[in-house]
C-alpha cells in the first residue's frame, strides 16, 4: 500500500518495460478467456469480453502511460494501471475457476491458449484502474486527449509544447495532454537533471534551460527504460525505485552535491527536489507545513 502511494503510478518507463515484457512473452499466444472481475475497471461494453476469445497476440505497445495489447483483428486491450495497479504474468494458473467479481485484488485476468496468461491488479480501496476493449486506440478519451510522446519530438517541438502552456514547470510536464509519458515522479527527477525548480514558469525558461529541460528528459527516460527493459514485471518497481535520485527520497543526500532532499506536499501527492542543484540553495515554500508551523 505505502509502495502504491510512494512510486505511483507506472510511467512511460515501466509501460514500456511491460510491453515488452508481453511482446517477449506472450505474442502469438491466443486469448483463452478474458474475466473481468471488477465490473467497474472495463470502461467498454461493445465489443464484451468474449470477443477477445480465440484472437492471437500481436503484439504490445504503449500510448503515453497506457498499455496496449493488439489482438488479431484489431481488436485491442488498452489498460491504464492508475496508481496501484499492477500487470502480474503467470506462467500458469493454480484453478480453472472462474474469478470471483468483486473479491481481492484483481480486477481483470487473460488467460492464453498455453496454460498461462496475467492478471491486472489494483491495490487499496481506491479503484481506478481502467481497461477499454476497442477496435481504435482513439476511442479512448486518456488516448485521445494524450499530446505527442514526450520521447518523439525533437528539440523545437518540445520546446514549443512546453512554452505553449504557461505555468509550472512540474505540473506542465505532467500534464499528459501537452506531452505523454511523464508522471510525478520522472518529472522530480527530470527537474532535478536539469537544475531546474519544479516552480519555474514554462514562459520564462531561457534557450539554454529549455536545452537542459530537454537532454534532461532524453536522458533521464532513456536510462530508465534500458534499466527497465528485461526485467521481469514483478521487479520493475524495485528497479525504478534504485534509479530514483530525488523522488521519494526526502531528508536523504543530493547524491550529487549531498544537501538534503526536501519535499513540497499537495492534497493528494507530493514533489521531492534539492535546493542546491535546483533552486539556488532556497527551500521552496511548503504550504502545508508552513500552516502547521504557524
Ligand atoms: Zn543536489
Amino acid at each position: 500500500m505505502g509502495e502504491a502511494t510512494v512510486w505511483g503510478v507506472p510511467e512511460l518507463p515501466e509501460v514500456e518495460a511491460l510491453a515488452a515484457y508481453l511482446r517477449e512473452r506472450a505474442t502469438g499466444r491466443a486469448v483463452d478467456r478474458l474475466e473481468v472481475a471488477a465490473i467497474n475497471a472495463l470502461k467498454t461494453y461493445d465489443p464484451p469480453p468474449s470477443a477477445a476469445v480465440g484472437r492471437h497476440l500481436e503484439g504490445a505497445g504503449r500510448h503515453g502511460k497506457f498499455l496496449e495489447l493488439r489482438l488479431t483483428g484489431d481488436l485491442r486491450l488498452i489498460v491504464h494501471l492508475a496508481r496501484a495497479g499492477w500487470l502480474h504474468y503467470r506462467e500458469s494458473f493454480p484453478s480453472a475457476a472462474l474469478l470471483k467479481p468483486g473479491k481481492g485484488p484483481i480486477a481483470v485476468r487473460v488467460r492464453l491458449d498455453d496454460g498461462s496468461g496475467f492478471d491486472l491488479t489494483e491495490a487499496g480501496t481506491q479503484k481506478s484502474l481502467a481497461a477499454y476493449l476497442v477496435t481504435d486506440p482513439a476511442l479512448v478519451p486518456g488516448i485521445a486527449r494524450l499530446g505527442p510522446d514526450v520521447l518523439s519530438l525533437e528539440p523545437e517541438a518540445f520546446a514549443n509544447r512546453v512554452r505553449g502552456r504557461r505555468g509550472q514547470i512540474k505540473g506542465v510536464l505532467t500534464d499528459q495532454e501537452v506531452l505523454a509519458g511523464v508522471g510525478n515522479a520522472y518529472s522530480d527527477e527530470i527537474l532535478h537533471a536539469a537544475k531546474l525548480s519544479p516552480f519555474a514558469l514554462t514562459n520564462r525558461l531561457s534557450e539554454e534551460q529549455m536545452a537542459r529541460l530537454y537532454e534532461a528528459t532524453r536522458l533521464t527516460l532513456t536510462d530508465a527504460v534500458t534499466r527497465s527493459v528485461g526485467q521481469r514485471a514483478a521487479e520493475l518497481k524495485g528497479e525504478k525505485r534504485s534509479g530514483l535520485r530525488v523522488h521519494a527520497r526526502t531528508g536523504l543526500p543530493c547524491p550529487v552535491c549531498g544537501d538534503t532532499i526536501r519535499e513540497v506536499s499537495f492534497a493528494d501527492s507530493s514533489l521531492q527536489y534539492c535546493p542546491t542543484c535546483q533552486t539556488g540553495g532556497k527551500p521552496l515554500a511548503d504550504r502545508r507545513l508552513s500552516k502547521l508551523v504557524r
